[in-house]
């Protein structure tokens, strides 16, 4: 972990004007900050235990080996191609992985001090590096930088662990030399609740930090839709994205309040202030208490017709927070989060057990696995990927199950055993093709036939598949010939129909669930899926929106996932609605031109009353966005 290394000494100590951002995730917290700036705080420093020294000793000796055979693999690749004296560079940086004076380095840092791998290789290589800073001579001084350069190939090491993970898991082509590692999760460690902000986190680092008493997350990029953001709602954790100058502002120990519902900062509050915020906070939670109260009751709109609400879940223990708040099942699990904040992939064995467990856990609730989806802004440190100019757009979700069918095959073998135990579902992102589909089929086929061969007992695994490619969508009638069921992704379908990257602060205003375009995406959806009689669900964020969930309703859709604390908002909008309602609403919407003009509709036409649970503001002017919601009170 590291924090700013800026002194608070050169703040006044004044309050400062709030800053301004996307409502992330609801609720209000004060806290200290802790600032955390990029390209710092990447290496975990852990003080270890004595036990745990011949584990962290040979981490190291693994780490050196694999950064030894990488540089060696390069090497030998472009021997041919590069005269002698290039290559002595690598011969060079193979030298220096062997020299016993770093090994002893870092073995005193373990053995001696307590200190983890990577935190020792950190201080060897410090110290190596204020050795050369010391030489007189220029050239050799230059030197530094190739020590530099092993310490981060080691560190790259050691948070992908073992060579033998690598080996394994290694995507990137023959000849092929660039690849795309990820960075290895944050290292927080705090004892006092804490306010992280920071230029970015990605999924990794946030799931990192769920083992902290993290009480706020504020950051300069990404939007409501964003992993850190989709991670903070899931958590109940109040967020604050897209928060330009977040960093320039902040420092280190500063008390700052995370308004997770006006999408503010403030910064210093005076005592004033923080009582509002307080009490803006505490109205909040006991709305959402008394709307939780009424979480048995089933979920109808006020003529009665059935909406089924399910969760969305990104770590094994919101499940159970599910089924508290509500959950008619979990509509979406993300499965990737079991791969990105750990050195090893999952076994086939402990995702077996886990998903056994969730489906036990829910039963007779139906459980939809999404297969991992991997790529774009979700890496795990084990599963090497090539540079990309657009993740996004590149080797991501089912593209990358297909690349790598061992890893895909231990998962789908698993969801197959662990069918056994409960009612489960699976389901492939990101499926831009027919082929695709039919490929996932044949996998999940030999699934079967491997785990019937291996003796284990299974029970039925329809394969459904996520709608999140314009093609998917345009396409809906020939998939609903092959798929079991449709669940559709909007953050991902609003990213590539409009063509707006979903972490796009600058242009959040502009990627609107309410837009034309998408609206006739699902509209297709839904007339594809009843004509073929399959269900056809909605699992983006767009669900979590009382405004756009009654839209949805009236669109035809009876089930939407979200983040299970939305659960009883939404299910308190569909109370107040009846069908015929929502019906004439996506009647007239569909007729529009904008997403200003649909959001302006839809909120004349139920923003009154759902006052409450929207904040109780004019939500006429300016009309509300889904990426970025209005305030939840005043
Ligand atoms: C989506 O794209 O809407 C979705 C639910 O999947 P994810 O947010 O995990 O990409
Ligand atoms: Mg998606």
């Amino acid at each position: 972990m590291s924090s700013s290394s800026r002194p608070p000494s050169s703040h006044s100590g004044l309050a400062v004007e709030p800053l301004h951002g996307i409502a992330g995730s609801p609720g209000v917290a004060i806290a200290t900050a802790l600032v955390l700036e990029p390209g710092q705080g990447r290496i975990p420093r852990r003080t270890i235990l004595k036990e745990e020294v011949p584990l962290e000793l040979e981490r190291y000796v693994d780490a050196v080996e694999d950064a030894k055979s990488q540089i060696a693999e390069v090497h030998t690749r472009v021997a041919a191609k590069l005269p002698a004296e290039h290559l002595k560079i690598l011969e060079a940086y193979q030298a220096m992985l062997a020299d016993p004076s770093l090994a002893s380095a870092v073995q005193e840092e373990i053995e001696a001090r307590f200190r983890n791998a990577e935190w020792a290789v950190e201080l060897a290589v410090q110290m190596i590096v204020r050795e050369f800073d010391q030489l007189d001579d220029a050239y050799l001084r230059e030197r530094r930088h190739d020590v530099e350069f092993v310490g981060d190939r080691l560190q790259r090491a050691l948070a992908a662990n073992a060579p033998r993970s690598i080996g394994a898991l290694r995507l990137t082509e023959p000849g092929q030399t660039r690849v795309r590692r990820p960075t290895p999760p944050l290292g927080v460690h705090v004892a006092q609740p804490t306010i992280v902000v920071a230029h970015d986190l990605s999924p990794a680092d946030t799931a990192a930090m769920i083992r902290e008493p993290i009480v706020g997350f504020v950051t300069e990029v990404g939007t409501r839709t964003s992993h850190t953001a989709i991670m903070a709602r899931a958590l109940e954790i109040p967020a604050v994205v897209g928060v330009t100058g977040a960093l320039a502002a902040v420092r280190t120990g500063d008390t700052v309040i995370v308004d997770g519902l006006r999408g503010e900062v403030h910064i210093r509050p005076s005592t004033d202030m923080a009582a509002r915020a307080r009490a803006r906070g505490d109205r909040h939670f006991s709305r959402t208490q008394l709307l939780r109260k009424r979480l048995r009751e089933p979920s109808t709109l006020a003529d009665g017709t059935r909406v089924s609400l399910k969760a969305n879940v990104e770590l094994p223990t919101e499940a159970l927070l599910g089924v508290e708040h509500g959950a008619e099942g979990i509509g979406l699990y993300r499965t990737e989060f079991l791969y990105i904040d750990r050195k090893e992939p999952p076994s086939e064995d402990e995702q077996f057990e886990l998903y056994r467990t969730i489906a036990q856990m829910m039963s007779p609730r139906a459980v939809t696995l999404r297969t991992f989806d991997l790529g774009g802004d979700k890496r795990a440190p084990t599963i090497e990927l090539p540079e990309e100019a657009n993740p996004a757009l590149g080797l991501r979700a089912i593209r990358l199950a297909l690349r790598e069918p061992n890893l895909f095959m231990a998962q789908l073998r698993a969801m197959v055993r662990a069918s056994a135990y409960g009612e489960l579902r699976v389901m492939l992102p990101m499926v831009s093709s027919v082929a695709e589909l039919r490929e996932g089929r044949s996998l999940l086929d030999r699934a079967f036939a491997e785990v019937a061969a291996a003796g284990h007992e299974h029970g039925q695994l329809p394969l459904g598949m996520m709608i999140e490619v314009p093609a998917a969508a345009v396409c809906a009638d020939l998939f609903a010939r092959e798929a079991a069921f449709f669940s559709v992704g909007t953050n991902d379908l609003v990213q590539y129909a409009l063509a707006i990257d979903r972490s796009s602060q600058q242009l959040a205003s502009l990627a609107s669930p309410f837009d034309p375009a998408i609206l006739r995406l699902i509209a297709n959806v839904v007339r594809a899926s009843r004509e073929a009689g399959i269900s056809a669900s909605i699992c983006g964020a767009m669900a979590s929106d009382p405004l756009a969930a009654l839209l949805l309703v009236g669109m035809g859709i009876r089930e939407l996932s979200m983040e299970a604390a939305a659960i009883a908002e939404i299910k308190e909008a569909m109370r107040r609605m009846t069908l015929e309602e929502c019906e004439a609403l996506a009647a007239e919407v569909m007729t529009l031109s904008t997403a200003a003009e649909v959001e302006l509709c839809v909120a004349e036409a139920f923003a009154p009353r759902l006052s409450d649970l929207l904040g109780g503001e004019d939500l006429t002017a300016p009309p509300p966005r889904v990426s970025s919601r209005p305030p939840t009170d005043s």
